[in-house]
This record gives C-alpha cells, sequence and structure tokens, in this order.
C-alpha cells in the first residue's frame, strides 16, 4: 500500500492503550488563545521549512542514524493512537471520546511525517481495536492488545515510538496542556520528549509551560519498550475549552505539528552530534 509515493507498512496487529495515563504534573495551566490566520502561515511556512531540512538530511543514511532505515530509504517512525474500538479511553465533560481525538491527531501526524520522507507504522488507522480474537473479556482484550502493541516496536528495533493519547483529570475542570512522557529505557526517548515538550509549551500553552515526566513502571509499554519512545498527552479533556478546541481540525493539526516539529529539531540535534 502507498501513501504519497511513501511506503506504508501495514501493522500485524494493532493495540490498544489499558492503562490509564499517568496524570503527571498539574500545577502547570495554560490559557490557550487560537489565532487561525497567524497559525495558518506559520504552520506553512515551518512545514515547509522542516520538509526541506528534513529531505536534506534523509539522504544518504548512514550507520549513524538514530531511526530505522526501511527498505525504501525513509525512516521508521511508529504512531500509536491510543486506545481504539470497544476501549474508547477518557470521554470528556462534553462527551469528546478519547480515542477518536487521538486518531484524528494521529492521522495529521502520520501524513506531515509522509510527506517529509518518513516512514510511517500505525498501530492503527481507524476505529478499531486488534486484540488477539480469542480474547472476549475486556480484561483479556486489554492485555493482548498491550501485548501485541510491545511486539510491534519489537519489529522495528532502531525505530521511533509516538503515542497519542488525551489526558482527563476527575474533579478538575481548570487543569489543561499538553505534556510529553518519556520511556527511562533508551536515553534519545528523553531528549526527543524534551524537543516535543519545547514546541508544546512555544506554540500551545507559552504562559503556563509544563515539563517532561518520565513513565513508570504503571506504564507497560513504555516499561518494556526498547526504542525511543514518547507519549503525548495533548490535553485535558476534563477542561471544557481544552475538549473543544481539541475535537476542532485545527487544534488537531497545531498539536501533529508541535509534535512533528519536535521530532525534526530532535533529529537534527542528533545528526549534528
Ligand atoms: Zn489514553
Amino acid at each position: 500500500m502507498s501513501l504519497g509515493g511513501i511506503k506504508y507498512h501495514p501493522p500485524p496487529y494493532c493495540i490498544v492503550c489499558t492503562e490509564k495515563i499517568m496524570e503527571g504534573d498539574f500545577a502547570m495551566k495554560g490559557i490557550i488563545e487560537v489565532r487561525a490566520r497567524h497559525w495558518f502561515l506559520a504552520f506553512t511556512g515551518l512545514l515547509l521549512v522542516g520538509t526541506i531540512a528534513i529531505n536534506r538530511e534523509i539522504a544518504p543514511a548512514s550507520a549513524a542514524d538514530s531511526f530505522t532505515v526501511a527498505e525504501n530509504g525513509a525512516r521508521v517512525i511508529i504512531i500509536d493512537p491510543g486506545h481504539g474500538g470497544f476501549d474508547g479511553g477518557a470521554v470528556g465533560v462534553n462527551g469528546t471520546i478519547e480515542k477518536d481525538v487521538n486518531l484524528a491527531v494521529s492521522l495529521k501526524l502520520r501524513d506531515m511525517l509522509n510527506d517529509a520522507g518518513f516512514s510511517v507504522v500505525m498501530t492503527r488507522d481507524s476505529d478499531r481495536a486488534l486484540n488477539d480474537s480469542e480474547d472476549t473479556s475486556v480484561r483479556r482484550k486489554k492485555i493482548s492488545d498491550m501485548r501485541n502493541r510491545l511486539n510491534l516496536t519489537r519489529l522495528y528495533p532502531g525505530s521511533v515510538l509516538i503515542s497519542i493519547h488525551q489526558n482527563k483529570l476527575a474533579g478538575s475542570s481548570s487543569v489543561r496542556g499538553a505534556q510529553i512522557f518519556y520511556s527511562p529505557n533508551e536515553a534519545g526517548s528523553k531528549e526527543l520528549a524534551q524537543f516535543i515538550q519545547t514546541e508544546c509549551n512555544a506554540k500551545l500553552q507559552p504562559e503556563k509551560p509544563r515539563e517532561i515526566v518520565k513513565t513508570g513502571k504503571n506504564l507497560y509499554l513504555f516499561y518494556h519498550a526498547q526504542n525511543t519512545a514518547v507519549l503525548c498527552e495533548c490535553g485535558f479533556l476534563s477542561n471544557q475549552e481544552e475538549e473543544a478546541l481539541l475535537s476542532t481540525d485545527e487544534y488537531q493539526y497545531k498539536v501533529a505539528y508541535c509534535i512533528f516539529s519536535g521530532l525534526l529539531r530532535w533529529n537534527e540535534s542528533k545528526s549534528t552530534e
């Protein structure tokens, strides 16, 4: 299957996140002001710059590359839209279902990365859960989904895993903002998380920046993943205003672009080391 001229690898299975993402440091709150026209212009310009930069940097591939290089010479990024199918994830105050926002942001990020020459693997690209078919209980479905997601990352050693989720904090309607978590197993994960967080802080929440957080044992995938792995909590569905923003195409593009540009900047920093 070809998407935008870039080889696309259909995943052998899809995984549904089974664990509620740690809520992290909620001390930081942000007020987001959306300026659609300004954003569109900034997005277009930065995308062009980023695309040129990555195309210039991407060839020829060498052993020093931080990404797995696919047969077509492109680099492999695994995008994991959290939840899906029977597992909706968090539900917003006005009914927004996390799995839908996760997928929408992930597909936008996929398109940006494909355009920039990366080879992208999606754990899912539709609203479905690809747990083991013999599982019938929700619990067993979630366990096999999680195991399969980890197995997928092992098919692409040296790749980069970017998992997309939305946050929720019970009892609070004011906490908001994007926050990036990282796996402790590989040094690049923390570096990448910081690059993405910096982009989010600058473009989404300049008044109340957040800090990256290391994942713990409670996050199975990130505890066991051996590749570069970050978890992007794009915002809080428990915040009515942020829930509304996250439901729009425009803001989803904005979030996806923060992740995209953070990845580009991180990759560029690796290539100049
Ligand atoms: Zn989630």
